[in-house]
């Protein structure tokens, strides 16, 4: 079924493939009304999308995927409507970029100590935008006939106890709910499911989430099962959490992710773009 909303999407500035106009493009033609742009650590994308939203009569909002250490583990922190030229968020974001550049580089000598030599190389030259990410490496190494998929690459080579694993050191979760904020945006867990957390665990990061100024739980996600959307959906409602859908699309080479394609919220989720249009409850900056 297909929704209005789209609020988690890449592009050629982070580990997406179509670059903004285009991905903007297949969005309108895929129905979509209303597209988040929240590339992993950079706003950079924003300009081109917001000017091909405007050709196409398709409200882009702009956002970002932040990655964050929580607990020794990776999360990713979507934020919508954020204002990019904020300073506190650029500045931010710019920290993480600096240790993705650094951890390319050590992602490169293990996998050539494992003797794959020339992937730092090959990954910088996958990604056009600023930032390189796990993505290139693993796009390279299927290019050169290292795995058969991008998805194998993950689990032989970039995963925990895999030769070529490097333990992130990303923002934490106040920084990134703050940096947010302070660009006016509002906070969302992406993919929760993902994370494998347990309940209790998870209660834990919905708190310090929400303690931070966290407003949203990204129940609808391209890679949540059916169940986990029920199990989000109840954990939004017990934790009266705003509900976020998107694909969370990285390009036609995934086709079983397409733009817009989801399944509605489920009964009872407080959307989060529910006063959007409102300005006494909140005004989301679209272009
Ligand atoms: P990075 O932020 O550079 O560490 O890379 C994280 C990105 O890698 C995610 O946003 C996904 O696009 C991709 N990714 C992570 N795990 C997998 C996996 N198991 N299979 C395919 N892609 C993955
Ligand atoms: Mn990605
Ligand atoms: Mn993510
Ligand atoms: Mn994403």
């Amino acid at each position: 079924m297909m929704t209005r909303f789209d609020l988690h999407s890449h592009s050629t500035a982070s580990d997406g493939t179509l670059a903004p106009a285009e991905l903007v493009a297949r969005a309108a033609r895929a129905g979509v009304q209303v597209l988040a742009l929240t590339d992993h650590d950079t706003t950079d994308g924003i300009a081109e999308a917001c000017e091909a939203a405007q050709r196409h009569g398709l409200w882009l909002v702009a956002g970002v995927e932040i990655s964050v250490t929580w607990k020794r583990r990776t999360v990713h922190i979507v934020g919508l409507g954020v204002d990019p030229e904020r300073p506190e968020l650029q500045a931010g974001l710019q920290r993480l970029r600096e240790f993705r550049q650094w951890r390319a580089e050590e992602i490169g000598r293990r996998l050539a100590k494992h003797g794959i030599p020339g992937a730092w190389e090959g990954a910088r030259r996958l990604a056009t935008g600023a930032i390189v990410g796990r993505t290139h490496f693993a796009r390279f190494l299927v290019e050169n006939g290292h795995a058969g998929s991008v998805r194998e690459v993950f689990g032989r080579f970039l995963v925990k106890n895999r030769p070529g694993h490097v333990a992130g050191r990303w923002a934490s979760l106040e920084e990134a709910v703050g940096w947010i904020r302070a660009a006016g945006g509002q906070a969302v867990i992406a993919h929760p499911a993902r994370y494998r957390l347990t309940a209790t665990k998870l209660r834990e990061l919905i708190g310090e989430f929400m303690a931070c100024g966290g407003e949203a739980l990204e129940v609808v996600s391209g890679s949540h099962s059916r169940d986990e959307v029920v199990a989000m959906a109840a954990k939004a409602r017990a934790f009266r959490m705003l509900a976020s859908a998107g694909s969370d699309y990285h390009g036609p080479e995934n086709p079983w992710i397409e733009l817009g394609r989801l399944p509605p919220l489920p009964a009872g989720c407080r959307p989060v773009w529910e006063g959007w249009e409102q300005p006494e409850l909140r005004e989301v900056a679209v272009c």
